[in-house]
């Protein structure tokens, strides 16, 4: 019997079909047909909607539409056989040593219910989102932390739910539990829930940054921009937090100017973590790009490259199994921009992996505050503002701050509103602040460990 990603909707239909061994194909989600299938199977009854089955010769599939929606009553996930099996393998593994536990909390996308992120192919029929009651997921890693002796946790969700910030890690954070949590997470968070996920135990975050363009993350229709992506890399650095992502490129809708735009940016966030690499974007089955490429002007030209030589068979149709394709797009980036990006990309890693850390941060007194810059190589500077700047670049360090809010609290501060715009535009001009839409924000980190 199949199921799971890979045989999800036609996929596992023609998987079905090609390999008559499998007796069994659920291409959805299982839980509330596993137990009927057993019933039927020991009673030798229909079998449920939901299960494709051979019957006469032929296959016969009735599609399931009820999702699984209530968690109470799944037990947490059971590692007895692996852990076993493994000790009987290799005693002395080292994946026995504080392993790591993979554990689901929810299902489906909050975000992508409202918005489907043009690139993801992550929820066949499955977008709706769905989480567990807080209280079986606190008494669930309890379990796991206690029986497999492990204080490191993978949640496996396609993004966090939003009240588990303050109910999960604002409780773990309060008791001071040494657990740690790779979680995926939008990345429009603010600096305090930040804070909670890193003093709650989230080590390791994957907030789905994908670009600092603004065209770009329009096109994928991200639902952020690239000042909260700043802002949360900014206080996952300053949080001790490790950030996971990439910069994805190769949108049917992005231009050359994109492309230059990005690569300005990037020379100014040199001293936040880089991403791990620059790369296409994927078409992947169920994403908007592959429903509905006409809408986006995309044309897809076959299964991904990788499947004729995994499966030969001539009786295989490739595109019924493939979960990523081939595509083209009208479109015509100037190579010289994309090797420019990638390499700014590498030179950005590289700085990262050497004993020549980019940093840029800020030290503030009583009445004046000095910004650290050596973003660019071998030429670290210091600047001492005093006045207007200096409260500006405190007054848009947690969030970022419109030039009327700025200007009010120039004014509660007896500076001139002119002169508080014109301070603005120059930390702008020396990438110490970044401005986007009307909005600022400090670029530099605080020095002070206890914001
Ligand atoms: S990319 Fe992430 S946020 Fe966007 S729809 Fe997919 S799971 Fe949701």
């Amino acid at each position: 019997m199949f199921g799971g990603a890979n045989f999800e909707s036609e996929m596992g239909l023609e998987y079905f079909r090609v390999f008559p061994w499998i007796d069994f194909v659920v291409p959805g989600e299982a839980e509330g047909v596993l137990i009927p299938l057993m019933k039927s199977l020991e009673k030798n009854e229909p079998i449920p909607n939901g299960v494709a089955h051979r019957s006469d010769g032929g296959i016969v599939f009735a599609e399931n539409h009820e999702l699984h929606e209530d968690f109470s009553d799944n037990a947490p996930p059971d590692y007895d056989d692996f852990f076993e099996q493994l000790r009987q393998i290799d005693p002395d593994s080292s994946l026995l040593e504080n392993p790591v536990i993979l554990y689901e909390t929810a299902r489906g996308c909050w975000w992508g219910e409202k918005h489907h992120c043009t690139f993801c192919g992550l929820n066949a029929t499955t977008m709706k989102f769905r989480s567990k009651p807080m209280e079986q997921v606190h008494a669930d890693i309890s379990y796991l932390s206690q029986r497999y002796n492990s204080f490191r946790f993978r949640l496996v969700d396609n993004i966090l739910e939003m009240k588990y910030i303050e109910g999960i890690f604002g409780e773990m954070a309060r008791n001071n539990f040494d657990l740690q949590f790779f979680l995926e997470v939008k990345s429009n968070l603010t600096k305090q829930q930040i804070k909670l996920l890193a003093h709650g135990g989230a080590n390791v975050i994957q907030p789905g940054i994908e670009s600092f363009s603004m065209n770009q993350l329009l096109e994928m229709d991200k639902g952020v921009r690239p000042l909260q992506n700043i802002l949360c890399m900014k206080w996952a650095m300053y949080y001790g937090v490790e950030v996971n992502w990439n910069i994805l490129i190769g949108f049917p809708g992005e231009t050359d100017e994109d492309y230059r735009q990005q690569i300005q940016l990037v020379k100014l966030l040199l001293h936040l973590p880089p991403p791990e690499c620059v790369g296409d974007l994927w078409l992947e089955r169920f994403s908007p790009y592959y429903t509905r490429p006409e809408e986006y002007g995309v044309t897809i030209t076959g299964p991904g490259e990788a499947y004729p030589y995994v499966y030969d068979s001539e009786d295989i149709d490739l595109f019924r199994i493939a979960y990523d394709f081939e595509f083209t797009t009208q479109n015509e980036i100037d190579p010289a921009l994309k090797k420019e990006l990638t390499e700014t990309v590498q030179k950005w890693k590289a700085r990262h992996q050497s004993d020549d850390l980019p940093y840029l941060f800020f030290t503030k007194s009583m009445n004046f505050v000095t910004v650290y810059d050596d973003r660019s190589i071998g030429n670290p500077n210091k600047n001492r503002f005093e006045g207007a700047p200096a409260w500006i670049i405190v007054f848009c360090n947690e969030s970022p701050k419109t030039m009327d809010q700025i200007k009010k609290h120039a004014q509660g501060l007896g500076a001139e509103e002119a002169a508080a715009e014109q301070e603005v535009l120059q930390l702008e001009k020396m990438g110490i602040l970044y401005g986007e839409k009307g909005k600022y924000l400090t670029l530099a980190l605080p020095h002070n460990a206890n914001l």
